[in-house]
């Protein structure tokens, strides 16, 4: 049979947390700072790395050291790693409540360690601390909706951790155990080794969690314009290369605007560049106001944009374009500017991208030249 040493393998999780510290410090340098909540999972695996190693030195260094605190550690790593994810999320934590109830927990421990020494009480104490974190922990990552590995394997591993720590206690009370952490009754050497393997899968899934974080940002910086937001070109031919794609399978047509702001460059000559872009950002605003749910607007250049709106026919995606150029026109904060919107839809089978854009592009062209703030059709 399989001799499992306790002692090592809390070294080992210590060692290894430590490693995954490093990491996590290594990713909050490199990581855009918009991703929150590294920096507390780095400090906390450090928390929970050194509470690890010192406890795998009980009855070889003084109990202050293997005992006393590792006990304050352990508790602090875990909360640290709970209110970091509280970051990651956009929660703000509540330090202040959790940290007295720990030093509590430690203060009432050390008198059952050092005057009426209890192990069970001891056990029960700290099990009873980690139980309340872990069903906020798992709580938060529920809230967040499991739309990812990294969200499940996370919720997973903190189910886990709570089900060891409830076993844990129900064990204690059916079966005598002995006075310390390395106990060598089956289920204190089960619970040791169980929970030190989690610590480092909860790690894993937090690093996962980042490395998804980093992934959707780059994806979205990818996919949309920097100044305001509307999808760039590039992921716009996409959008509308499947959705061509789709309307000629469903039969249903889809209709393209195609709309460049009147005398934009008097505005940036006259008002400056600032507040050109302005004027961008709240026709963008404006345009998806009015757009529905499906439809999405991209930016092609400077001052031109190209809405798309699925399973649309040519009539109403005229309406749609006559509201866009009457709310540019509207008073109130909308953009002070005037729009020429040229519109086309897929009327042929073999219709491309390329040539729908090219016909609502002929259509805006058509619409400047009778003299711009105008709507016009294929
Ligand atoms: P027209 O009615 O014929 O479309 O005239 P226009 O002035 O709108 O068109 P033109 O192509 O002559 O000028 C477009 C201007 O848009 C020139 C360019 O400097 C400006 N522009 C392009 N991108 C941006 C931007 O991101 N911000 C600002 N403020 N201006 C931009
Ligand atoms: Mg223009
Ligand atoms: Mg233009």
């Amino acid at each position: 049979m399989i001799h499992v040493d306790p002692r090592t393998v809390i070294l080992l999780s210590g060692v290894m947390s430590a490693f995954m510290a490093v990491i996590l410090f290594a990713l909050k340098r490199s990581y855009p700072p918009t991703i929150k909540g590294l920096g507390g999972w780095a400090v906390a695996l450090t928390l929970v790395s050194v509470a690890c190693i010192l406890a795998s030195f009980l009855g070889q260094a003084p109990n202050f050291i293997a005992i006393s605190i590792p006990r304050l550690l352990l508790p602090t790593g875990l909360f640290l790693t709970y209110a970091g994810t509280q970051r990651f999320f956009g929660v703000t934590p509540r330090y202040w409540p959790w940290l007295v109830l720990i030093g509590v927990v430690v203060l009432v421990q050390m008198w059952f360690t050092f005057v009426e020494p209890s192990f069970m009480v001891r056990l029960v104490l700290s099990n009873a601390l980690a139980i309340c974190l872990f069903i906020a922990f798992a709580n938060l990552i529920r809230k967040q909706g499991l739309s990812s590995i990294a969200k499940i394997l996370a919720l997973g591993v903190v189910l886990a951790m709570l089900a060891i720590l409830l076993m844990r206690i129900a064990t204690a009370f059916l079966w005598p155990v002995g006075q310390d952490l390395f106990d060598s009754s089956p289920q204190q050497l089960a619970y040791v080794t169980s929970f030190s393997f989690c610590v480092v899968l909860l790690s894993v899934s937090l690093i996962l969690l980042a490395a998804e974080r980093l992934h959707s940002e780059v994806a979205y910086l990818a996919s949309h314009d920097s100044l305001t937001n509307a999808l760039t070109r590039r992921h716009m031919n996409e959008v509308c290369a499947t959705e061509l794609a789709r309307s000629q399978r469903s039969g249903r047509s889809m209709a393209l605007l195609v709309m460049d702001l009147d005398h934009f460059k008097v505005i940036n000559d006259t008002q400056g560049h600032q507040r050109g872009d302005q004027v961008l950002v709240d026709f963008v605003t404006m345009v998806n106001g009015l757009l529905r749910r499906p439809d999405q607007l991209g930016r092609f250049g400077g001052e031109e944009f190209v809405a798309l709106l699925p399973e649309t026919s040519l009539q109403e995606a005229m309406v749609v374009a006559e509201r866009i150029r009457a709310a540019c026109m509207a008073p109130g904060p909308q953009p002070r500017c005037t729009v020429s919107i040229g519109v086309s839809t897929n009327l042929e089978a073999r219709d491309s991208v390329d040539t729908v854009i090219a016909r609502a592009d002929a259509a805006m062209y058509r619409a400047k030249a009778k003299g711009r703030n105008r709507v016009e059709g294929p």
